[in-house]
């Protein structure tokens, strides 16, 4: 269904080429935005824009690993020399993990996710900022988790990365609001994705577990995350920065 939500509006997805933010850049696309996707996997990517164009979208992508400060410079440069400036940010790209008792946790496993997750919403936002103070304002909308609000069974370092994430997204929001620039973020629930797949697949109950801890009973669809998202980046909440959304089915509402 095409609705007019970001109509008008140049918008860059980190982690496009699959799960949520595939899901952004399909929902952000049919609510009128102009998208450019970013990610590694090339193919990917390439594959969606064409789908995006089959359908009159406006559509590019850029290859981008967001824990390389200059990729994110470059994704950011590519989407303003491309469409000549950028008024909406999705940095979504982020890794789950293993799922380990913390005492048995590895330090690579610590370090990976804290450079994608941090250190990539870290680099993003910087590049994202830049550019969008050029152009008098923009929107940005980070993912966090419900992992950014509570804790959730033996994933500290995600949990830790995703507080970070909060404390990002607030630290930005009350830095540049005068200058017109709204930063949010999304508290997403167990959601379908590569992400859930994995963590599913290697620990057998941990979807029932999950399900049982929400009160809806049920993981999300990736494009619930998405309208979330879609709606706090739109004109529609002008009032609204350094909220952290939870869409959890009512989690951390308990
Ligand atoms: P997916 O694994 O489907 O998607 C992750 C995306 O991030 C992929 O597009 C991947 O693309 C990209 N990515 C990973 N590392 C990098 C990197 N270094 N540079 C650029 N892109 C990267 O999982 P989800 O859709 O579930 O995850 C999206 C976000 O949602 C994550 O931040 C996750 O923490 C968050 N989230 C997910 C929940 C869930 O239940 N699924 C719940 C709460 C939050 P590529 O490999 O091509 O680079």
């Amino acid at each position: 269904m095409r609705s007019d939500l970001l109509i008008g509006k140049v918008a860059l997805i980190t982690g496009a080429s699959s799960g949520i933010g595939a899901a952004a850049a399909r929902v952000f696309a049919a609510e009128g935005a102009t998208v450019v996707l970013a990610a590694r996997r090339e193919e990917r990517l390439a594959a969606l824009v064409d789908e995006l164009r089959d359908q009159g979208a406006e559509a590019a992508h850029v290859v981008c690993d967001v824990s390389v400060a200059a990729d994110a410079v470059r994704a950011v440069g590519f989407a303003v020399e491309r469409y000549g400036r950028l008024d909406a940010a999705f940095n979504n790209a982020g890794i789950g993990g293993d799922r380990t008792a913390m005492h048995l946790m590895s330090d690579d496993v610590y370090e990976s996710i804290m450079d994608t997750n941090v250190r990539g919403v870290w680099n993003c936002l910087r590049a994202e900022i830049g550019a969008m103070l050029e152009n008098g304002g923009g929107t940005i909308v980070n993912n966090s988790s419900v992992a950014g609000l509570v804790a959730i069974p033996a994933a500290a370092p995600y949990i830790a990365s995703k507080h970070a994430v909060v404390g990002l997204t607030r630290a930005a929001a009350d830095e540049y609001a005068k200058q017109g620039i709204r930063v949010n973020a999304v508290a997403p629930g167990t959601t379908r994705s590569e992400i859930t797949a994995d963590w599913f697949g290697r620990n057998p109950g941990l979807e029932d577990l999950a399900n049982s801890l929400t009160p809806q009973g049920r993981t999300a669809q990736p494009e619930e995350i998405a309208a979330a998202a879609a709606w706090l980046l739109s004109d529609r909440c002008p009032f609204l920065t350094g909220t952290v959304l939870p869409v959890d089915g009512g989690l951390v509402n308990q």
